[in-house]
């Protein structure tokens, strides 16, 4: 297993991290299998959607905002992050992609993404091919 970090610099945020993650498949021992991509975090998460528009990613904090307010859950009494939990636990911390000839199997449209939700923060990112 491999692993990186990214240091994220706002309190939303979405990074691209296809290159990092075809570059771990790219020099790995396994040129066909599952790749399996997870954030060890319990306010961030990885997701896989379209990055030629960054108006997607900001479209997905403004609907997760929508969806749910801070500031009035249980959790918020504890450390005041509350919708950052339930934001990641929806969007959910890893994903998993079919590699071919040490390549992932993306669609032309889609990108793998760091999710930060209470940021800043350095996230780790564990990358493993199966
Ligand atoms: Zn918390």
């Amino acid at each position: 297993m491999e692993e990186f970090s990214v240091r994220t610099t706002r309190k939303f945020q979405v990074i691209d991290i296809t290159a990092k993650v075809q570059e771990i498949v790219k020099r790995g021992a396994t040129p066909e299998g599952i790749c399996c991509v997870f954030a060890p975090h319990a306010t961030a998460a990885v997701t896989i959607n379209e990055n030629a528009d960054p108006n997607i990613g900001e479209d997905l904090q403004e609907a997760l905002a929508k969806l749910i307010p801070e500031g009035i859950w249980r959790h918020d009494r504890i450390d005041d992050n509350a919708a950052a939990h339930i934001k990641a636990a929806i969007v959910g911390p890893s994903e998993t992609v079919p590699v071919k000839e040490r390549k992932l199997m993306l669609g032309t449209w889609q990108s793998l993404m760091l999710v930060e939700f209470d940021g800043p923060r350095e996230r780790k990112v564990f990358v493993q091919i199966r």
